[in-house]
């Protein structure tokens, strides 16, 4: 048996991985968690994708998250009638006035926000593509915001804008985005990532919106800009997940300061139990290239030494040659860094109740008796993300789950490997019965082998009669 990875790979999907067999192919290669990035896809895509994920992991008989990732109030440039080559020093003019920019000769865009002359002040800066080209703002118009070119290239029409340091006045929420949440529900997906997240009121807007569905859907929170670093530990304790999104977050915030960010959001996550994934550029090379870089090799290592939960791969596993090398890459990578020492942020946590003191003492135990396993019996899945906190040093988290619902929806955290088990069906005997009955199955799934040592970990809300109970069992014949 392969030992178990604890560093779960999140893979966005695309036009090079989206069909039953390439998305298999990927499940095969590591990936837990799949992305659906709605700033691209169409709901005919999603859904077709979404029944896709769910064949291939039925067919390998595991337990594969969906992530719908929602576009956010993203800032972007308008239609312009032909690209425009800027160079340094020139004048460029923006606009909330869609029609101005052919009458303008190409010296004028316009932006799809509608507060933008109000909201934007005289020396701010205006990022596109990334930051590849950079403007300064020189004065304000009623009409235009007259900028200097500052770093050069070629404008095309629809780009992405960053306004560093701006505070943008657009709901958290759009159109499109409610049309988006609607399909997610429709397909039960297990997590909404919100984009441009400026507080945890964002995060409890979307959050009530899902409410009323049988499962709602978990909030990823991604922080990528100044406003959400500002208020990072009200959006992590509102938020389910937390996602750095470096993407933008190295644009809107100065790139040396990008580490130090990570890796205080890594932590914060960890001293309250949150789940958090690391994210862009991690193997962006790999796009074109067969081989990661020495860099990302070592960003990839950080990463997993921080112990986070979660690594993910964007335009690598969407749109690149080699979405399989990518996730395998990630998975040797991430195999190797966990047998070294890591930083055990999670050691800082103050415990609050019982719950997490009894995952507590489940973790230590297995660590100190080298168990194979931490075996979670669960109903909707309370325990397990307490236990995959406390970050067990090596033995994988089997969460025993009664239905695909709850499996799915802990698929995210680091060293969880859920297995739909009805422990809880029919005529279910004894406590001592109902576990030797699953030991025995996870045996047969080629989980675990006999003479392991596993340590077996339930609360209240599991079966009655093992309320709030740690023990430690030899695995029989
Ligand atoms: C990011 O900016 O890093 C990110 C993950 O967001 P998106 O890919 O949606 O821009």
């Amino acid at each position: 048996m392969q030992s178990t990875r604890q560093t779960r790979i999140l893979a966005t999907l695309g036009p090079v991985s989206q069909t039953e067999e390439t998305i298999g192919a990927l499940i095969d290669a590591g990936a837990n968690v799949f992305r659906l990035n709605m700033s691209h896809a169409k709901h005919d895509w999603a859904r077709a994708v979404t029944g896709h994920i769910r064949a291939a992991a039925a067919a390998r008989n595991c337990a594969a998250g969906i992530v719908m990732d929602l576009k956010g109030p993203a800032i972007r440039t308008g239609d312009l009638p032909a690209p425009v080559q800027l160079e340094k020093g020139d004048r460029f003019d923006f606009t909330v006035d869609s029609s101005a920019p052919a009458a303008e000769g190409g010296r004028c865009v316009s932006v799809n926000y509608p507060d933008f002359l109000n909201d934007i002040e005289e020396g701010a800066r205006i990022l596109i593509d990334s930051g590849l080209i950079r403007m300064r703002v020189l004065r304000l118009t009623e009409r235009v915001a007259e900028c200097e070119v500052e770093v050069g290239g070629e404008l095309g029409s629809r780009r992405h804008i960053n306004l560093p340091g701006t505070k943008v006045n657009l709901p958290a929420l759009t159109e499109k985005d409610r049309a988006d949440v609607a399909v997610g529900l429709e397909l039960d997906v297990d997590y909404f990532a919100l984009s441009f997240v400026r507080a945890a009121a964002d995060v409890v807007l979307l959050q009530e919106l899902v409410a009323a569905h049988p499962h709602p859907p978990k909030v990823i929170a991604k922080v990528e800009d100044q406003h959400a670093v500002q208020h990072i530990d009200a959006i992590i304790a509102q938020a389910d997940a937390i996602m750095v999104a470096r993407g933008d977050l190295g644009v809107e915030c100065p790139f040396e300061d990008l580490p130090i960010l990570q890796r205080e959001i890594v932590r914060a996550c960890q001293a309250v139990g949150k789940p958090v994934i690391v994210a862009t550029h991690m193997l962006e090379s790999m796009i074109n290239e067969p081989m990661p870089t020495r860099a990302e090799v070592t960003d990839v290592a950080n990463a997993v030494f921080e112990q986070t939960d979660a690594i993910m791969l964007s335009g690598e596993t969407s749109v690149g040659e080699f979405p399989n090398r990518c996730v395998k890459a990630m998975d040797r990578i991430a195999r190797r860094m966990e047998r070294e020492p890591a930083a055990r942020f999670h050691e800082l946590a103050t415990l609050t109740n019982d719950r997490q003191k009894l995952a507590k003492a489940a973790v230590s135990m297995a660590d100190d008796v080298g168990a194979q396993a931490i075996v979670v019996f669960t109903r909707v899945g309370r325990l397990v993300p307490e236990v995959a906190w406390m970050r067990p040093r090596s033995a994988p988290i089997l969460a025993l789950c009664i239905n695909d619902d709850v499996a799915t929806s802990l698929a995210l955290h680091r060293g969880v490997r859920p297995v739909v088990l009805p422990w809880d069906a029919g005529d279910v005997g004894g406590v001592a019965e109902v576990v030797e009955r699953a030991l025995q199955e996870l045996v047969a799934k080629n989980l675990l082998e006999t003479g392991d040592t596993v340590v077996v970990i339930s609360s209240r809300s599991a079966v009655e009669e093992i309320a709030d109970s740690v023990q430690m069992r030899r695995v029989g014949t």
